[in-house]
């Protein structure tokens, strides 16, 4: 049996990292993928543009994982984003942050990115190995050995587990790294889908599905989750919403929409103004409007559908003249612009989820190595481990700095 300094398991970008920064180093690496080709993900990621990082500081950007966040402090000192934006230019891509904000390749083409890790593999001599799909770690002694896939075993003292999460299943993704690291002992915290679309119980939602409503604020209706909040962009669909905002917030959702069935949310659709600024808002519009209907007067600042559909909420005939609406109803109103409720209370699950929130616990991994502390020699990067951070970005650095991180052998 072949014996390598190191094997790693998944060429996805955690993986393929590693398996870079290993050889780099001098390292015989073998890496290992059960899909026809690396980087499936990578490749839609982004929409084909792969965002690879954003511009934040390591300390503005651990904050958007929340608490566990700060076990990324090692991996990002080691390689943050100026590091990976070196790194891809050392390989030919050149990034930007058109927005400021998102790092993208200048040829907003994933495969760009691709190919050039790909490249760099080979440059490297390191052996991918496709449709090899490993189904057991191999240990010895509380040490691993090696690893066994469908077709062969190969030997190692050390082994990287980089297989990714369950999501977007029609990309080849599944959860067997999961079980091949709880079948050693390690935790593995409850998976729910993250970053996708949610089904909502209110059905007005499909009159609306033409705009995006910009800057809207989003929170869980519930004493247990109110200091959760979310902002950002919105999308009315067929049956529920979607858009930047609601990505960023399923992660935070789904959990709770297992423990109680329905997730109720107040949703601010007139980009933060509070019931006084829309009441003077309504105030100003009438000034200039004096005969306006309601819906006259709303579509200065909400879209038309979304006015019409908040009026029927409320109980009020669209076209009804705003100064012959009771003080009642207009308080109503103008209640419901500044907090809609949304109940959620369905989704497509990881057939549709971006990201995985949960994984292998970060209590059995030691962030300055990304060793586990049960078996010596594996390790674990990317999105296996119990980490998930917003859009923007926060994954795929996350995946790229700990994929270097743990390929740091010497
Ligand atoms: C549609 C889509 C768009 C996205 N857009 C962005 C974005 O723009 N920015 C961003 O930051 N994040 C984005 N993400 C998330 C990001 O792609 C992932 O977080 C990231 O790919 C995780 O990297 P990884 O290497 O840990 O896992 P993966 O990319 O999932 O790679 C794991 C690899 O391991 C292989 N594997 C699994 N099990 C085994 C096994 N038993 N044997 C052998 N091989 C195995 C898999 O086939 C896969 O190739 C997006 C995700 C999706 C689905």
């Amino acid at each position: 049996m072949q014996e390598f300094d190191l094997i790693v398991v998944g060429a996805g970008p955690a993986g393929m990292m590693s398996a870079i920064t290993a050889a780099r180093s001098g390292c015989l690496v073998l890496l290992l993928e059960q899909q026809g080709r690396p980087g499936a993900k990578l490749r839609a990621s982004g929409g084909g543009r792969c965002n690879i990082a954003n511009t934040l500081s390591n300390e503005k950007f651990i904050a958007h994982f929340g608490r566990a966040g700060k076990f990324m402090i090692p991996a990002l000192r080691a390689f943050d984003r100026d590091a990976l934006v070196e790194f891809f230019a050392g390989i030919g891509v050149e990034c930007h942050a058109p927005d400021g904000n998102r790092i993208f390749p200048v040829t907003h083409q994933s495969d760009t990115v691709v190919i050039a890790l790909e490249t760099e593999i080979k440059r490297l001599n390191i052996q991918l190995l496709c449709g090899q799909k490993v189904n057991g770690i191999d240990t010895k002694d509380g040490a691993a050995t090696g690893v066994s896939s469908n077709t062969q075993s190969f030997a190692s003292d050390k082994v990287i587990l980089a297989s990714g999460g369950p999501g977007y299943p029609s990309l080849g993704a599944d959860a067997s790294g999961y079980n091949l690291a709880s079948a050693l002992g390690h935790q593995i915290n409850e998976l729910f889908p993250a970053m996708l679309p949610l089904k909502t119980r209110e059905t007005w939602v499909k009159n609306c599905r033409a705009d995006t409503v910009g800057k809207v604020e989003m929170l869980i209706n519930l004493p247990e989750a109110k200091k959760i909040q979310a902002k950002g962009d919105l999308i009315f669909t067929e049956n529920g919403i979607r858009g930047p905002v609601v990505l960023d917030f399923a992660r935070e959702i789904t959990p709770l929409l297992k423990k109680y069935g329905e997730v109720p949310l107040l949703v601010n659709l007139t980009q933060g103004m509070n019931e006084e600024q829309i009441r003077e808002r309504l105030k100003k519009a009438f000034a200039s409007h004096k005969t306006g209907s309601i819906a006259d007067l709303l579509i200065t600042f909400i879209n038309r559908p979304l006015a019409s559909e908040l009026c029927k909420l409320a109980n009020i005939a669209p076209e009804t003249a705003f100064a012959k609406l009771p003080g009642q109803q207009r308080d109503n109103l103008i209640k419901l612009l500044s907090a809609t409720p949304l109940t959620v209370i369905g989704h497509d699950g990881f057939a549709a989820a971006m990201v995985t929130r949960g994984g292998v616990s970060l209590k059995q991994l030691k962030p300055d190595t990304l060793e586990s502390r049960l078996i010596k020699g594996l390790y674990f990067c990317g999105e296996i481990v119990d980490l998930d951070g917003p859009c923007g970005g926060f994954n795929l650095q996350w995946a790229f700095s700990s994929g270097h991180l743990a390929g740091r052998l010497k």
